[in-house]
C-alpha cells in the first residue's frame, strides 16, 4: 500500500494527525475489549477523545487562515461544498454549452452538486458561471441550497478539474472556474 501523500498545508497536517488519533483510539478500544485492563486503557482513550475534539476547532481556524491567504492572491471566495461527480439535469455544459453529454444521450449531464451558503451566493455563482449552472433552491429546504454544474463527456476532465480545485477548502473563486474552463 502506498503511504498517504505528505500534507502540504497546516490544516492537512493537523487533519492527518487527527485521523491517526482516531485510529489509535480504535486500537486501544479493541485492546481493552480483547484483553481487559479497561480501567487503565479507558483513561488514554479519554485523552485521545479530548485531543480529537480540540483539534477539530484548531483545524477550522487553520483552514480559515489558509482561505484568507489564498483570497489575497486569487480573489474572494464563496462556499462550494462539492460532493463528487454524478449525472443530473443541468442547463448545459459549463465549458461549451452543449445540452447533452454526448450525441443521442438523454438530458442528464455529468454533474457536480455543491452546497452553497445562501440563495444570494447561489445567484452570484450562477453569474460566475455565465448562466451555465443551475441553482437548486427549494423553499421548504431553505438551508440546503445546491448549485448544479454540468459537463458533456468531452469536458468531463474540466469538471473533474473544477472538483479537484474546489474540494480542498470547499470554496470556489471566479479564477477557479476560468482555470477549469481553460484546461484542455
Ligand atoms: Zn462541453
Amino acid at each position: 500500500m502506498n503511504p498517504p501523500p505528505k500534507p502540504t498545508t497546516l490544516s492537512e497536517a493537523l487533519n492527518a494527525a487527527r485521523n491517526e488519533m482516531v485510529l489509535a483510539r480504535g486500537t486501544l478500544t479493541q485492546a481493552r475489549l480483547d484483553h481487559g485492563f479497561a480501567d487503565r486503557i479507558r483513561n488514554i482513550e479519554g485523552l485521545l477523545t479530548c485531543g480529537i475534539s480540540t483539534l477539530y476547532e484548531v483545524i477550522r481556524e487553520a483552514t480559515e487562515l489558509e482561505i484568507k491567504a489564498i483570497d489575497e492572491d486569487r480573489g474572494p471566495h464563496l462556499q462550494f461544498g462539492v460532493r463528487g461527480i454524478g449525472l443530473d439535469v443541468c442547463p448545459c455544459c459549463f465549458v461549451c454549452g452543449a445540452t447533452q453529454r454526448e450525441p443521442d444521450a438523454n438530458h442528464f449531464l455529468h454533474n457536480i452538486a455543491a452546497v452553497v451558503s445562501s440563495k444570494a451566493d447561489g445567484e452570484t455563482l450562477v453569474e460566475w458561471f455565465g448562466g451555465r449552472a443551475r441553482l437548486d433552491f427549494r423553499p421548504h429546504q431553505p438551508h440546503h441550497i445546491q448549485l448544479k454544474v454540468g459537463a458533456c463527456t468531452a469536458h468531463l476532465p474540466n469538471l473533474q478539474a473544477l472538483e479537484r480545485i474546489t474540494s480542498k477548502h470547499r470554496v470556489i473563486r471566479l479564477k477557479d472556474i476560468a482555470e477549469a474552463i481553460a484546461l484542455r
